[in-house]
């Protein structure tokens, strides 16, 4: 039999689309009050918002008499007509959150409007209003929303621990918060702090103050403009990578998107700096032409399709690209790992407590660690929040200022320049070296070869020699001149000028391996086999005269990527004057 449903059943179905997380209700919320114009924002839960969510603004707030209008499906302010549709300025627009939220939950707006004497109480559940009388409250509104699913308990089992969907709801609100830095935001999990940001514009500010001190360390700034395109922002160094790209945020035009062709342009621009798997922290903010963008291909408005892929990843990948050569860009020396300081930093997703939950007898040790943990912070944050943090250096790195003062272990070379000493690991240098050589000699048209006083005879595997065709064009162009002798057995006359007999002998050999078993050398194939090759090409190990030191910096400085091996490991390690004065407790 085709029934209606009942309202109330209804309103619990259409209410699954809007509200299926607690974040997703955070999220409502904080749209809301930046629709309404707030400069202050306060968001608080417990339980990871699932017994607890409260959203405080201090924006437009709502006419008394209309509060009740607001709870109800499709009520909206922000649209009236379809024409409006078309011009949408607004996070929101549809009309369904509240109306959505209190057919799940337990809800309570308290508002006021600048222009009234009293402001407004409302409580609402099961969608109905329960009550709607006058209070006493300050400009702007306050939504709380208690008890989420408590009328619907097969849903509450598809929530995630507390700990999950606090983190689920920080993780948005940092990214609100950072592509807002007007808005002063606070973030509180349970009893303790999760961040606060000033609302003072600074995106650096904002990123520390959210991610915490140790992330900025490495930070390096990216800025560029370009028809019509502008990107600030920063990138970390090579030295910093995580697992995933948690500490990714992209904002286009003041939102926050996910986007597959952006993600691109950043893995682009480390390509040979990071090792596989490895990603880079990213806070970029784009700003482009409106017409160039679709923001409506997603209902929550998260993904954007951009009209001109290929433009913009060039123009985001080229922009972290140059500022991937900058002075910034040379890792830190230390004793902890970028990942483990970044862990640290990740603390405060950790899932807090309630009150009611640590009103209890017992001493909580993680509970006392973490508030010692957090007055440290908050010496910290209040002590310097740097504008611009000493390391985040946005000047060119220049060759001409390092001097030469030593080798270490037969490997390292030893430098300086004025305000830090570097260790330059010769081996992974020397493989950058040759293997940049190799690719612009690749790429050229004109080849520079030597020719050998006596030919080289190279045994390959048979199938290498039947499968001929597949590569001796791309070992011809690296500079080599190869010909068959007969019986797997290959001639070499001429290698490529910049080689050292024996590099050259064993970048080939290490190259048949690559090759063994496999008939199709396409681009990608052979840059892996030459970038692997290039490190058995290479030998560690020979200490190095004056000369041969001097000429080696100077080939590196010719790269255009002198700061990593292709592989993604460093050839540049830094200790500034600080971090040595800082060791030897002088400061
Ligand atoms: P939408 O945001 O799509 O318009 P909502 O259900 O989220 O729909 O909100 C309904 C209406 O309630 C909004 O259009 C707005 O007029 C009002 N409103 C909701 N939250 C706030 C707030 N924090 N401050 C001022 N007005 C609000
Ligand atoms: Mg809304």
């Amino acid at each position: 039999m085709i029934k209606i449903l009942e309202k109330n059943i209804a309103d619990k179905i259409a209410a699954g689309e809007v509200v299926d997380r607690p974040v997703s209700i955070v999220k409502e919320l904080v749209e809301n009050s930046l629709d309404a114009g707030a400069d202050s924002v306060t968001v608080e839960i417990r339980d990871g918002g699932k017994s607890y969510i409260r959203v405080t603004d201090n924006g437009r707030g709502i006419e008394g008499e209309q509060v009740g209008t607001a709870f109800m499906r499709h009520a909206t302010s922000k649209i009236s007509s379809e024409k409006d549709l078309d011009a949408i300025e607004t996070l929101g627009f549809r009309g369904e959150a509240l109306a959505s939220i209190c057919a799940v939950a337990r809800v309570e707006v308290i508002t006021k409007t600048e222009g009234s004497k009293t402001g407004r109480r409302v409580l609402a559940e099961n969608s109905e209003i329960l009550e709607n009388r006058p209070t006493g409250c300050p400009d702007g509104t306050t939504v709380t929303v208690r008890d989420l699913f408590f009328n619907v308990p097969a849903r509450r089992k598809f929530l995630g621990s507390s700990a999950a969907e606090a983190r689920r709801i920080i993780d948005f609100a940092s990214r609100i918060a950072l592509s807002y830095p007007d808005v002063r935001f606070n973030v509180i999990n349970g009893s303790g702090r999760a961040f606060t940001t000033p609302g003072k514009g600074n995106i650096l500010t904002n990123i520390i103050n959210i991610y915490g001190n140790e992330i900025s360390r490495d930070l390096i700034p990216v800025e560029n403009t370009e028809n019509g395109y502008i990107l600030r922002g920063y990138v970390s160094s090579p030295g910093t990578s995580l697992p995933s790209r948690s500490r990714q945020v992209f904002c286009v035009n003041g939102r926050i998107v996910t986007s597959a062709v952006l993600e691109k342009a950043v893995d682009r621009a480390y390509s040979e700096r990071l090792f596989k798997g490895r990603f880079p922290v990213a806070f970029l903010f784009i700003s482009m032409p409106a017409e160039k963008l679709d923001v409506n291909i997603h209902p929550t408005k998260k993904e954007i399709r951009f009209d001109d892929n290929a433009e913009i990843e060039d123009f985001v990948s080229r922009s972290i690209n140059a500022s991937l050569q900058k002075k910034g860009a040379v890792p830190t020396a230390e004793l902890s790992t970028a990942a483990e300081r970044l862990k640290l930093s990740d603390e405060r997703f950790r899932y807090e407590p309630s009150e009611k939950d640590s009103r209890t007898e017992q001493v909580d040790i993680n509970l006392l660690l973490k508030s010692l943990r957090q007055d440290a912070d908050e010496k910290i944050l209040s002590n310097k929040i740097p504008e611009k943090e000493e390391n985040i250096s946005n000047e060119p790195f220049d060759f001409d200022k390092l001097k030469v003062s030593g080798i270490v272990f037969n490997t390292y070379i030893i430098a300086q320049d004025e305000d830090a000493f570097y260790l330059i690991d010769q081996h992974a240098a020397h493989e950058r070296i040759l293997y940049e050589q190799l690719i612009k000699q690749y790429k050229s048209s004109e080849k520079t070869r030597q020719t050998l006083m006596m030919p080289v005879n190279l045994n390959v595997s048979a199938d290498i020699a039947a499968n001929e065709e597949a590569w001796i064009d791309d070992v011809r162009n690296l500079g080599y001149d190869i010909e068959l002798f007969g019986n797997s057995n290959y001639l070499i006359r001429e290698i490529p000028a910049f080689m050292q007999i024996n590099e050259a002998e064993r970048f080939l050999t290490d190259m048949f391996n690559g090759l063994e078993g496999k008939s199709d050398i396409s681009g990608d194939t052979l840059k892996r086999i030459i970038t692997e090759s290039c490190r058995s090409a290479v030998k560690a190990g020979d200490a190095l005269k004056d000369d041969e030191t001097d000429a080696l910096l100077a080939q590196l400085r010719s790269c255009d990527n002198p700061f990593s091996c292709p592989h993604g490991r460093p050839t540049f390690i830094k200790m500034t004057r600080h971090d040595v004065e800082k060791m030897f407790k002088r400061v």
